[in-house]
């Protein structure tokens, strides 16, 4: 039984509706028709090209086929398929739909006569869908008689494959239209996320900065294309890096989401296109389909590695290629660095100071690769940062000098967040507990290594270091490969030669070797406010709170768009909790500051989620 009146969307026992119209018979509109007939109901796939809807229909016969010939469905199964499939270039065929999918291009008059002519057609227990990427739903529905039955149903391509379906609900659906869709979603064997009527909805939203800060990243001169790319897989664990995806997509394609999106949110900083782009599709590199993008390409096959018309900017590779796993005794086996001078520094275990997730992974990690008990590897505070406190912030350079001098190290890894001041003053703290020799390397998750270095006595023996945590807060590990980690020279540590100098001293050996012992590939990069792969996290990540902070959709809903609409290795609300937001909003906030630009504010609801928790009473405190 179809759903109900307007007063109440009554669901079926079968919840495949038995009809479902598809209106435009393209790329999206036949994958839709796929689904919907392979999952029992009999569709009826309207287009205004003849020619298109032969071709949609003889596509989905030969994918039927092929999955007869795999096995995956029986012959009668695929014949009775192609049964319920009625194709038409006369809309009026589509009054007995249940459920309308609309699929025509993305052109807003164009799909608004769409809706008024379905809306004529059929009856209002119908529900009209549409698979816009990027076109308000309240939109679509305006001006209509019955809005109520107008919602978003934002398939992903191909459609048959993509598990993923985003249901938009504009201003004037019925939430039990909603609910509908969901099911509808279900029965079609996908999973559905509900979102609010806001510009890319989710997914596309919150992978916006996933391409942009990237492009924004290889644009300043920090890492070339190939160096991001090889960094969001071997230090985030990411499918593909943003630019090989960009070339997959289209890089018009993805450069037209960006603008759409820019647009809609009236020129919003976080959104802004990159010119880098924009160059691409106006010299016709568009990717893949063109043999060039930001890679070269001979038959769909990559030939070159790097950005052809981009030099490699910033450091050397100096300290890259893979370091092999070492222990604290082994061997390692780093381009740069002798074994005899990797023995040196990984005969003395780093301790650690701070109390974020990483210094609190990194403890962990050490305690195992130098057998030591977790307490002598380093100093957790043991108060909760008060960061406006200078009470707290004495007490706590204190506290750092007294363990540093009760465990003497030559090489002290510090990972702070929060408060500027405090990480100064701890920095700050460390110098004066160790060595003259001793090496300090410092998280740039966070202010840069060079900003860092200026509150030294001596800015030459800092070096920093960035690694990506994973959504339940431990180091990458060994099952994934050798992770990749960053390091960084602070300029006041850049000797003659420049940035590019590729001879190691005694402080980038140390920071190498240690990297390594701790199971990582060093990777140098230029210097800057939260590396590289943290820093485009850290943009997407801001990202999915606000969408969750305006009550765009729910935290479970972005999670599981992120991981099956694009593939993302963890949900980033689940993966700001395992890096901690106080260290995601530190780097954000030390973007701002050292970069001047408005898209690095952190936002309100990432400030929430980093300094406000909720009482026994539901207030709010820190
Ligand atoms: P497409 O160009 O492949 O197909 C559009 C079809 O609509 C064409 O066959 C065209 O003949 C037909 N058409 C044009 N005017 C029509 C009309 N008045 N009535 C009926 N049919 C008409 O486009 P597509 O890639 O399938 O995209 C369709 C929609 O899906 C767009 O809104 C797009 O934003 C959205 N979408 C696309 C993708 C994707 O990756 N291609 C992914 C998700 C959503």
């Amino acid at each position: 039984m179809p759903v109900g009146g307007n007063s109440g969307w009554v669901h079926s026992a079968n919840p495949v509706p038995a009809v479902v119209g598809v209106v435009g018979a393209g790329t999206m509109g036949a994958g839709i028709a796929q689904v919907a007939v392979t999952s029992g109901a009999r569709v009826v796939l309207f287009d205004v090209e003849p020619r298109v809807l032969e071709r949609a229909v003889a596509g989905l016969t030969d994918r039927l086929q092929r999955s007869v010939e795999k096995g995956q469905r029986t012959a009668e199964d695929a014949a009775s398929c192609l049964e319920r499939l009625s194709t038409t270039t006369e809309l009026s065929d589509l009054a007995a739909a249940e459920l309308v999918v609309e699929a025509v291009p993305e052109k807003l008059e164009l799909k608004r006569r769409v809706f008024a002519q379905l809306e004529a057609i059929c009856p209002p227990s119908a529900v009209l869908a549409s698979n816009t990427s990027s076109l308000p739903i309240s939109v679509l529905g305006a001006g209509l008689t019955h809005a109520e039955r107008v919602v978003g149903m934002h398939f992903f391509n191909p459609a048959p494959v993509m598990r993923l379906v985003e249901v938009v609900a504009g201003e004037d659906t019925d939430p039990a239209v909603v609910e509908r869709v969901r099911e509808i979603v279900a029965a079609f064997g996908k999973q559905a996320i509900v979102c609010q009527d806001t510009p890319g909805f989710i997914v596309n939203r919150v992978a916006r900065n996933f391409y942009g800060e990237a492009l924004r990243i290889v644009g300043e001169g920090t890492a070339d294309v190939s160096q991001v790319d090889e960094l969001l897989q071997g230090a985030a664990g990411f499918r593909m890096g943003p630019f090989e995806l960009m070339d997959l997509i289209g890089i018009d394609v993805n450069y037209d989401v960006t603008q759409s999106v820019y647009a809609a949110f009236h020129q919003e900083p976080r959104f802004r296109p990159h010119p880098l782009q924009a160059r691409k599709v106006a010299a016709g590199q568009l990717g893949r389909k063109t043999g060039r993008g930001f890679y070269r390409y001979d038959g769909g096959v990559r030939v070159s590695n790097a950005s052809p018309d981009r030099p490699v900017a910033g450091p050397s590779s100096a300290g890259q290629g893979a370091g092999t796993r070492a222990t604290a005794t082994a061997s390692v086996d780093t381009p740069g660095v002798s074994v005899q001078a990797a023995q040196r520094w990984t005969a003395y275990p780093p301790v650690v100071v701070g109390d974020t997730p990483l210094a609190n992974a990194l403890r962990a990690r050490i305690a195992t690769v130098w057998n030591r008990p977790p307490a002598d590897c380093g100093l957790a505070f043991a108060q909760p940062q008060p960061h406006w406190d200078e009470t707290g912030k004495q007490w706590r350079a204190e506290e750092v000098e007294a363990f540093l001098r009760a465990h003497p190290s030559r090489v002290v890894m510090v990972s702070v967040a929060g408060d500027e001041t405090a990480h100064r003053q701890i920095l700050q703290a460390v110098e004066r507990a160790v060595a003259r020799d001793a090496v300090l390397l410092t998280s740039v998750a966070g202010p840069s290594t060079s900003r860092q270095a200026a509150w030294l006595t001596e800015p030459k023996r800092l070096r920093g270091f960035s690694i990506v945590l994973r959504a339940d807060g431990t180091l990458p590990g060994t099952s994934l490969g050798e992770p990749l980690a960053e390091w960084f020279r602070p300029v006041q540590a850049i000797r003659a030669g420049g940035a590019t100098e590729a001879t190691l001293d005694a402080v980038d050996e140390a920071c190498v070797s240690a990297l390594a012992a701790l199971g990582f590939a060093p990777r140098l990069l230029r210097d800057g406010p939260g590396g590289v792969a943290l820093r485009i996290l850290s943009m997407v990540l801001n990202e999915a709170q606000v969408v969750l902070h305006e009550g765009t959709a729910t935290a479970a809903d972005i999670d599981l768009g992120m991981r099956l609409g694009t593939n993302y290795p963890a949900g980033p609300v689940e993966w700001l909790n395992g890096i901690g937001p106080v260290s995601v909003w530190y780097a954000l906030s030390a973007l701002q500051r050292e970069l001047g630009d408005a898209r690095y504010q952190p936002s309100p609801g990432l400030t929430a989620a980093a300094w406000y928790r909720p009482t026994k009473t539901g207030g709010e405190e820190c």
